[in-house]
């Protein structure tokens, strides 16, 4: 749940494009590349879309002048809290990014459309 609970503190957004996505369009960036040195830490990693990972790829944002959109201090915010926060606030957009519900959804329709086929 790691993963979920960067996203969530990124509100769902690339920190190098800014762009909003859905959980599936997201990764997870290591500002300091792991092969650099970098750690798994939560200060050192951000949420980025596939496109800006790629791009990036295992340079620094200052190599890939890629700047990041948050600030260190937002990403030293406790992951715990972010939750708590997000839960709070807006508990229901948090729903439509929480990609089990969309798969359940998709799998009651389709038995849906599986039974609608079994009668005609
Ligand atoms: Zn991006």
């Amino acid at each position: 749940m790691k993963r979920l609970r960067i996203y969530m503190r990124d509100k769902f957004r690339c920190q190098y494009c800014g762009e909003k996505k859905g959980v599936v369009e997201l990764t997870l960036d290591h500002i300091l590349p792991r092969s650099r040195g970098g750690d798994n830490s939560p200060v050192n990693i951000v949420t980025a879309c596939i496109k800006c990972n790629n791009r990036k790829s295992n340079r620094t944002p200052e190599e890939a002048r890629m700047p990041l959109l948050t600030s260190q201090s937002a990403l030293r915010v406790k992951l715990e809290r972010v939750v708590l926060c997000h839960y709070a606030e807006a508990r229901a957009e948090w729903r439509k990014y929480l990609f089990m519900d969309v798969h359940d959804d998709r799998d009651v329709m389709e038995k849906v459309h599986a039974e609608h086929k079994g009668r005609a």
